[in-house]
């Protein structure tokens, strides 16, 4: 079958949409017809080649749309199905097997390769295979192949659009408040960085009923923002943090912001770090600070949640008003896609949503 798809030809280079082939679903793969995908941070990481993605790409891991047909091993989704793609996972590891498939052992390469595990590609460029496997289903395109592990069907009435950023920047915001730090009525939490996945932050911290909700962001606009989904309190300088905090966010990724605000750690305090850090980078904080008080530092992934059960959960929530991520959301036509990356990129637009 014939799609249209953006490919990435080399890493660093600007997508350009093309018409390509689908190969025919194998029996463990669902074909979907994307109606929204949203651009995620991950996806630049990605086009950069800072992650093992061989080129040409075609990116994107935040699809939504509806299932037009299914592999004979598929079972639980039909064609018709509105569903929302998230990250893949294997089902077997100890961590999948212990309810934490963001932490699968085989994430890397189910997520990351861009080609299906025997080796084999699902999309070609004439005779040439591109990789369209990213999050198990790249889909800056019109179809993708995935899984029944990273399909999801949703019966909540929510448009595509605040449909397809659920599978990853939002589950990753409020999964990390609700799931990871299980964050509590009246506790104090503070957010760096006022992107996609600290909005998210604020707006389940406000789910949560946290007694104080500081932001930390170094423009006015983005401080507004988070003041208008319930911050309590937005400042440039994370030295003007009031007081101590029992959560710390960091989706930053600048380790000497998250090792400032770790110093205003409460006794059991956690920094949670989310961002895309530097891999050589090392965050200096005293270990007699942290023994001595049961403070922690943790890493998450994908804010910890099962997508399965999680992002229906999310979906409801965006219906009912209680996460209002579009305020967050602007859309834009599919080949309308190099500006979509350009306002994320610049920061003018919090969280781009292609339509299809
Ligand atoms: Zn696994
Ligand atoms: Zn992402």
């Amino acid at each position: 079958m014939k799609i249209q798809a953006a490919v990435v030809d080399a890493p660093g280079m600007t997508p350009a949409i093309r018409q390509l082939r689908i190969d025919a679903p194998r029996p463990d793969e669902v074909l979907v017809r994307i109606h929204a995908a949203g651009i995620c941070h991950t996806d630049m990481v990605l086009r950069d080649g800072h992650l093992p993605l061989t080129f040409p790409a075609v990116l994107g891991h935040e699809g939504a749309g509806i299932v037009e047909q299914v592999g004979a091993e598929v079972h639980g989704l039909f064609p018709g199905d509105r569903v929302v793609l998230s990250f893949r996972s294997c089902g077997t590891c100890p961590s999948c097997t212990d309810h934490a498939p963001a932490y699968c052992h085989q994430f890397v390469p189910l997520n990351f390769d861009g080609r299906r595990t025997d080796g084999s590609h699902k999309l070609f460029d004439d005779q040439q295979g591109v990789s369209g496997n990213v999050f198990g289903q790249s889909c800056f395109a019109s179809h993708v192949l995935a899984y029944a592990d990273n399909v999801i069907r949703v019966e909540a009435d929510v448009p595509f659009h605040l449909l397809a950023p659920l599978g990853c920047g939002i589950q990753t915001g409020v999964g990390t408040v609700l799931e990871a730090l299980k964050v509590r009525r009246g506790e104090r939490i503070a957010i760096l960085g006022a992107g996609g996945v600290g909005l998210a932050a604020v707006m389940a911290a406000r789910i949560a009923q946290a007694g104080l909700i500081a932001v930390i962001d170094r423009h006015d606009t983005r401080q507004q923002l988070a003041k208008s989904v319930g911050a309590t309190c937005t400042s440039a300088n994370v030295g003007d943090l009031p007081g101590d905090f029992d959560h710390i966010i960091d989706t930053t990724g600048v380790i000497d912001l998250a090792a400032t605000a770790a110093q205003k750690l409460a006794i059991r305090g956690t920094l949670a770090l989310v961002g895309a850090y530097p891999p050589v980078e090392s965050i200096a904080i005293g270990p007699a600070f942290l023994m001595s008080a049961g403070r922690r530092i943790i890493g998450v992934i994908e804010g910890s949640v099962e997508p399965k059960k999680f992002v229906p959960r999310l979906a409801q929530m965006v219906e009912t008003g209680a996460l209002p991520i579009d305020r967050l959301v602007q859309c834009y036509p599919f080949d309308q896609i190099v500006e979509a990356i350009a306002d994320s990129e610049s920061g003018r637009v919090v969280k781009p949503v292609l339509t299809f």
